[in-house]
């Protein structure tokens, strides 16, 4: 198995809503915000080659979207899906599954294209892959997280025959792909965050689940999270097993961090060196 990051850009999210109930005195310390309270965070996807296997998971932010859209997240980088591909020698139709961890639109605008008129899947000769309870959850949203599930994200991917379901409940699940998943329900229901093999070493795509390593003390859980007690849990859990394992931890949207590798201390787990692939 061989990894490849693959950087989409960055974009800018309220620093507050990012860290829930932590003051900003502390959180800015590691994510400073700008005049209006925003941060930079990237959107950093991960490229799994198997064998014949050429797997994407998760695909920023997309291109298809609105001005009006755009310019409340304020994309900015010169990464781009297309060209990270290109720096590794691939090219988006060489894809041949799609990961998707969940289907906010941060994670999964880029799966979904515009040709004329037409919204398709973005990755022509790929098979998509989503949890099947993320799926109904995602197509009856509530209205928390509607702004988060867009419709274009989401129904052209079912419409296209492209579409297929991951299933189980159990934390850490088996799925068709050749890794395993930590199914995790705190940020939204059944966000799924795989585990994979880097030279030897586990390394975990940890999504929403560990947004930065701003948000590595437990209680830093994102004011977006659904069940933020769940997210505690789950993070305790998830967290300790990566400190105690000596894990990789492969944050999608720190902005300067690639990959985490956290230490066991008395106030819990905490960061004790970073990493590129
Ligand atoms: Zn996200």
């Amino acid at each position: 198995m061989k990894l490849y990051t693959i950087e989409t850009g960055f974009f800018k999210l309220d620093g507050g809503a990012m860290f829930g109930v932590v003051p900003k005195s502390l959180w800015e310390r590691t994510n400073p915000a700008d005049d209006r309270n925003l941060c930079t965070w990237a959107m950093r996807c991960l490229l799994v080659e198997d064998g014949d296997r050429l797997t994407l998971i998760d695909t920023g932010i997309g291109a298809k979207q609105d001005e009006k859209f755009f310019s409340h997240y304020h994309l900015h980088g010169d990464a781009t899906l297309d060209r990270s591909l290109a720096a590794h020698g691939f090219h988006r139709d060489d894809i041949t599954d799609v990961f998707l961890t969940h289907l906010h639109f941060d994670h999964v605008g880029g799966a979904v294209a515009r040709h004329g008129d037409q919204l398709r899947p973005a990755f022509a000769n790929a098979r998509y892959w989503t949890h099947s309870r993320h799926w109904e959850w995602a197509t009856n949203p509530n209205p928390r997280e509607k702004a988060s599930f867009l419709r274009e994200n989401i129904m052209p991917l079912q419409e296209s025959g492209q579409l297929n379901f991951i299933e189980g409940d159990s934390a850490r699940i088996t799925t068709p792909l050749g890794f395993d998943a930590f199914v995790v329900n705190g940020h939204t229901d059944a966000q799924m965050c795989p585990i994979l093999d880097h030279a030897g070493q586990t390394l975990v795509y940890m999504a929403d689940l560990l947004p930065s390593t701003g948000h590595i003390p437990l209680p830093y859980v994102m004011g977006y999270d659904t069940r933020p007690l769940l997210t505690l849990d789950e993070k305790a859990r998830i967290l300790n097993e990566a400190a105690d394992h000596h894990y990789l931890l492969y944050l999608e949207h720190d902005p300067l961090n690639e990959v985490a590798i956290l230490t066991q201390t008395e106030k819990g787990p905490r960061l004790a060196d970073v990493q590129k692939l």
